[in-house]
């Protein structure tokens, strides 16, 4: 019987487990992937580690990832977007601009990636606490406190613990078993959230450096055609390799038919936006959100038009002692970033304080 189980090894779940373990809570953290992170991941090259997720912070308003940063003792670089811009239109015509969008205030990156966040959080709680594959299929309240049912590596186990937090993006929530059964209202508020980006797909096109800039170019790019639609300098802060890394426009339905091709086509667009040498890069790495069920739910492959207006979910009694939310999705500001999932964390921590007394 622990205090505290964290269902989700993402930055919410691993910030809540750390501020949690730090105030002397016994915590246990079930993760259903191998790894840690969540929506966090990276590439790694003998050059560093490139974001396949999340990859932008703007710690000057965004306090808690600044913190986080501090905390971490990570370094930040801005990302680069000097020189110029490139457009193509729906038929495939290719502009130059002089320059692209500045972003105000800038995105940053971080030096490692920001896995390099997760692993500083998971690196403050005991090693034992965090168990990867383990799926939670099944949540209970008991008398003293709820009982865990996950699906592990060696067969189901059940894991008990006095409160229990949820970490993940509300529709997945929505695949656990609760006993007693939420009320259909609940269920109904939990599967209208959309994961943020859940349906999004990236490439990384690597190169041995990072060319387009001696050619003047900044390697941002829109594109109304695709398979991309936005595109940006990757490249690490230092490094003589370059990259380039875009989000698709295709949908998660037309990526879906195209899978085998994806790479190539990428690679084939890069080179009529930027040019031949744009289209041999030395390695297309695609990542599709869409296909992670962990990530995502068949509702998450329809595209969003707008950014969702993200709320807390109240829980209703008797569940609201025993079991609260976290994760990005349901922080009112900067809700569905990493800002937002820190956030929920804190939230969820307060619950879980004020909860135990
Ligand atoms: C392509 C892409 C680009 C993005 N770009 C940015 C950006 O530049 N800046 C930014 O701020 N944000 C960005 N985001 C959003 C950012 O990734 C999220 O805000 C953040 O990672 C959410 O963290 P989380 O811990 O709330 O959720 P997640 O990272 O989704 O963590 C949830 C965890 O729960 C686990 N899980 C799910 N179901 C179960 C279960 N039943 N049992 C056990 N474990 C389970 C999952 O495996 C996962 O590890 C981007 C997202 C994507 C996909």
């Amino acid at each position: 019987m622990v205090d505290l189980i964290v269902v989700g090894a993402g930055l919410s779940g691993l910030a809540l487990a750390k501020a949690a373990a730090s105030h002397g809570a016994d915590v246990l953290v079930l993760e259903a992937r191998p790894r840690i992170g969540g929506r966090a991941l990276s590439h790694a090259t003998a050059a560093g580690a490139y974001d396949l997720g999340p990859a932008w912070v703007w710690p000057s308003v965004q306090p808690r990832i600044a913190g986080a940063i501090r905390a971490a003792g990570l370094t930040i670089f801005e990302q680069s977007e000097a020189g110029g811009f490139v457009f193509e239109d729906e038929k495939g015509l290719v502009q130059r601009l002089p320059r692209g969008f500045a972003q105000e205030p800038p995105s940053m990156r971080l030096v490692g990636g920001v896995t390099a966040l997760a692993d500083a959080f998971a690196a403050g709680l005991p090693r034992s606490a965090i168990r990867p594959e383990h799926t939670v299929r099944r949540i209970a309240l008991t008398e003293s406190g709820v009982e865990v049912e996950a699906q592990g590596p060696a067969g189901p186990a059940t894991l008990r613990a006095a409160r229990v937090a949820l970490a993940l993006p509300p529709r997945l929530v929505c695949r656990i078993a609760f006993e007693p059964a939420l009320p259909p209202s609940v269920w109904a508020a939990l599967s209208a959230v959309p994961g943020w980006m859940a349906g999004q797909a990236k490439a990384l096109a690597l190169y041995n450096r990072p060319w387009w800039r001696e050619a003047g170019l900044s390697g941002g790019a829109f594109s109304r055609r695709g398979p991309l639609g936005e595109i940006h300098d990757a490249s690490l802060a230092g490094a003589a390799e370059g990259a380039l890394v875009g989000f698709f426009l295709w949908p998660a339905s037309l990526r879906t038919g195209r899978r085998e091709e994806l790479a190539g086509l990428v690679a084939r667009q890069l080179g009529a936006l930027f040019g031949p040498e744009a289209g041999r890069p030395r390695d297309v790495i695609v990542q599709d959100w869409a296909r992670e069920p962990f990530t995502a739910t068949e509702a998450d492959a329809t595209p969003l038009d707008r950014h969702p207006d993200y709320r807390p979910i109240a829980w209703p009694a008797p569940w609201s002692e025993r079991i609260a939310l976290a994760g990005a999705e349901i922080a009112p500001e900067f809700g569905g970033y990493l800002e937002g999932a820190l956030a929920a964390a804190e939230a969820a921590y307060g619950w879980w304080r004020t909860a135990r007394l």
